[in-house]
């Protein structure tokens, strides 16, 4: 074999079967790919590696409006489901930023969130079964394909996040949503990014579940009002981006904004689509806008959502006292933080560093949704603890005697 990854673009389950035969037979590693906008490294792929790509196996196998559910191949990309939902009144919940190249298959190894997750959750939260082709070659039926079930123990929960190193993923029944008819939009400018993230914790409490609440600071602000020429700076020092949706959204975002407005320094809403989609434009543009000053670290921690305000102050001082560049915005409904490190001016590593250390010291975590991979894994132990780390590659050994899928990241 020459010292280059040679690429298998599969068509079928039986080829995705054959191939891991066969690199089990030869102790070959394969790493599986599906769009390649992971953030950590998950899809990279060493010389001597097999990469599996699923990206042609892309089709919706059907959509059952009375079950709520559809069946997909593990290459449909994740707005065609969407779409394709949408045609029976539906909707598939998980939208992470990169929902128009991304794949279910990958959505569904880094169990990836997005926008909707504040109200809907995360990938996890809509599989009901998986189609798994485990490193030798055989194909496992992992789940249920009713929306109750709990027959044995739950192996799509723990597939689901395991980023391609315990089987590969190569179809999955997923759950619908009836797709909501009306929805409410809103934006806050505050004065600080500490108000701002302590008014999106005051939502927690008001009785609301907005589908969406985003977090943009001020210094992403600046960024997107350089990129694009608006005025977001003027208007405060941070963003908050509010939707409800469903039967009750105008109601339910009046509340919602009742709560905004005691700190907030203005509350602009919005219920036809053209306004809010206005509004979402900044939330959207935020991580251009920043990647336009030049090449960046992409952080993704999470911590408790009544702690996201000592978080923004925590990443501000780190910021300070490595001289770093950091911009945040954040998932806040999750508590789920995006520090967005520039590289070059300051110390960046130690900034991303004394990030995690803080996630941890909130009781949070280093990665929220885009995994561990390569990149994430030197923080394992700190995190997990030894005893869980140790089971967990137990169980990897388990499902991947030889260590062939995916070696050396995530686990
Ligand atoms: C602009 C942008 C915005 C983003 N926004 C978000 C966001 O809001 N939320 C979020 O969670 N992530 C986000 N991401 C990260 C990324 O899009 C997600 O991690 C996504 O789930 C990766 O899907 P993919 O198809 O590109 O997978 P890949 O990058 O190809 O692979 C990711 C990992 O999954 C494994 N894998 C892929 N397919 C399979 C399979 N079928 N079976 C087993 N393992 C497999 C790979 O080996 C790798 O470890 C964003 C990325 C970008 C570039």
């Amino acid at each position: 074999m020459s010292s280059a990854a040679p690429v298998v673009w599969a068509r079928t389950v039986a080829e995705v079967q054959r191939t891991l035969a066969a690199a089990s037979r030869s102790g070959t590693p394969v790493v599986t790919r599906g769009a390649g906008t992971g953030l950590v490294g998950g899809a990279d792929a060493g010389p001597g590696t097999i990469v599996l790509d699923l990206s042609r196996m892309n089709r919706v196998l059907g959509i059952d409006p009375v079950d709520g559910v559809a069946r997909v191949e593990p290459g449909v990309v994740t707005a065609a489901l969407d779409r394709a939902a949408a045609a029976h009144g539906l909707m598939y919940a998980p939208d992470p930023g990169s929902v128009t190249t991304c794949t279910i298959g990958g959505n569904v190894a880094t169990n990836a969130g997005g926008l909707r997750g504040a109200k809907y959750g995360v990938t996890r939260d809509s599989l009901l079964a998986l189609d798994v082709v485990l490193a030798d070659g055989t194909l496992l039926h992992a789940g249920h394909d009713t929306v109750k079930g709990v027959v044995g123990l739950d192996l799509v929960g723990l597939i689901a996040g395991s980023e391609g190193t315990l089987g590969v993923v190569v179809g999955a029944t997923v759950r619908l949503l009836p797709r909501p008819l009306r929805t409410a939009t809103a934006v806050a400018y505050f004065a600080t990014a500490v108000e701002a993230a302590a008014a999106s914790a005051a939502l927690a409490t008001a009785g609301v579940r907005p589908a969406v609440l985003e977090f943009l600071d001020g210094k992403t602000l600046r960024a997107i009002d350089g990129l694009r020429g608006t005025g977001h700076a003027d208007r405060g020092d941070a963003l908050l981006l509010v939707q409800t949706d469903g039967f009750g959204a105008e109601e339910e975002l009046e509340v919602a904004a009742a709560v905004l407005a005691r700190s907030a320094q203005e509350v602009t809403t919005a219920t036809d689509p053209a306004a809010a989609a206005e509004l979402f434009a900044a939330r959207r543009d935020a991580l251009p806008a920043i990647e336009a000053k030049g090449p960046v670290l992409i952080e993704d921690i999470a911590v408790p959502r009544s702690r996201l305000a000592e978080a923004v102050a925590g990443v501000a001082a780190i910021a300070a006292a490595t001289g770093a560049d950091v911009y945040v915005f954040a998932h806040a409904g999750d508590g789920n933080l995006h520090p967005i490190i520039r590289s070059g001016p300051g110390d960046a590593t130690r900034a991303a560093e004394e990030i995690f250390a803080l996630a941890l010291k909130l009781g949070g975590t280093v990665s929220a949704e885009h995994g561990v991979g390569l990149v994430k894994r030197p923080w394992l132990e700190r995190e997990l603890g030894p005893g869980a780390l140790d089971l967990q590659r137990r169980i990897k050994r388990l499902f991947d005697p030889a260590g062939i899928l995916n070696p050396g990241k995530a686990i």
